[in-house]
């Protein structure tokens, strides 16, 4: 068998390159998600219930970047979350759906709420399902509403639903910090592969990596390797703005959960009952506002790109090139400082 070896976000580095840029403000790290949607920070929260509901979208929007509001309640619920969003004013608003069951009642009533972002929010997105789905939402919304679809791990699958009529594609499978699904089916591609792969679409469907972006490194990588926008889940896991209760310990430490969709816990609380999980469910450190979160994720991707010189996602994207680190430069590129206790 001749297997072909896939990469990780720790496998590579982006060599430095020749800068002129004076000032990080003089880089531009907004990315177009067409439909008039122009986002000033390239990062998307997840649509989970342990982190996008009305207070993390608005402070996605108000920062530059967009909230995708979970869809683990009844549509009602989740029009509620969207519209108290829109009453503060948030104008870019994206709401999950499932493709079976309530998901067309669920999109009219988010859309009709004020969601301009409809996210079909599936494991496993290069399924028939899909395509049905895709076309029923955009034979009712046509081009007023951004149709964002996935998960999916290679171009094939990224092409199906680009072809169906996607706008933008989640990519990456079995990656995410809470997700058993690699372990659990022994499916899954590194997501940092995943993107390679996709961004060889000749389709104008954005690319946005989603699962395991640890860090604004990866951040960097990601759009460097071709994605348009990144999503995080554990990233902002554990700011205030996440759904949830602050849990002290007996230390007086402060956590919030941090829960995979398909958990068991979480699939016992949205629909009573569990199928075989294939996420985790844990606490996080209680990291404070979102807003700090989102200043380091601007200051260390517009770093990032001016390490390449460049003052753009679409220039960084033509001009980058990519080492593979060996696990001593994998070593030496984490904090590495050895200490005593005086
Ligand atoms: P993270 O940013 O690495 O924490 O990954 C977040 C991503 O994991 C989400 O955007 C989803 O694509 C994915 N995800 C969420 N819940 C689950 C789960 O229970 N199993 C597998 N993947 C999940």
């Amino acid at each position: 068998m001749n297997l072909k070896e896939c990469l990780s976000f720790d496998d590579v580095l982006l060599v430095p390159r020749y800068s002129d840029i004076c000032s990080r403000k003089d880089v531009d790290i907004s990315s177009d998600l067409g439909q008039g949607i122009k986002l000033k920070l390239p990062v998307i929260s997840s649509p989970m219930d342990t982190v996008t509901g009305s207070e993390m979208a608005m402070a996605m929007a108000s920062n530059g970047g967009l909230g995708i509001v979970h869809r683990y309640n009844t549509p009602e619920e989740q029009a509620e979350l969207i519209r108290r969003a829109v009453h503060e004013g948030t104008t870019n608003l994206g709401a999950a759906i499932g493709m079976t069951g309530d998901f067309y009642e669920r999109a009219v009533e988010v859309v009709e709420s004020g969601a301009n972002v409809l996210c079909i929010d599936v494991a496993h997105g290069h399924h028939e399902m899909m395509e049905v789905c895709i076309k029923k939402i955009k034979d009712r919304f046509g081009s007023s509403v951004h149709v964002m679809a996935g998960n999916v791990a290679t171009l094939e699958a990224f092409d199906c639903l680009a072809s169906w009529g996607a706008d933008s594609v989640r990519v990456g499978i079995g990656g995410g910090s809470i997700c058993s699904t690699r372990l659990v089916t022994g499916h899954g591609v590194p997501t940092f592969q995943s993107i390679l792969d996709c961004q060889n679409t000749t389709y104008e469907t954005k690319i946005i990596a989603d699962g395991g972006i640890k860090t604004t490194g990866d951040m960097v990588k990601a759009l460097a390797a071709g994605a348009d926008f990144v999503m995080v889940g554990s990233m902002l896991s554990g700011t205030d703005e996440t759904p949830g209760n602050l849990l002290t310990n007996a230390r007086g430490e402060k956590h919030k959960e941090y829960r995979g969709m398909a958990s068991k816990e979480a699939q016992r609380s949205w629909r009573g009952k569990n199928s075989t999980p294939e996420g985790v469910a844990t606490v996080v450190p209680y990291k404070g506002p979102v807003v700090d979160i989102l200043e380091d994720f601007r200051g260390g991707i517009r770093s990032g790109l001016s390490y390449s010189g460049v003052r753009s996602i679409g220039e960084l994207r033509c001009v980058s090139s990519f080492i593979r680190q060996t696990n001593a430069g994998q070593v030496e590129s984490n904090t590495h400082i050895k200490w005593r206790a005086s």
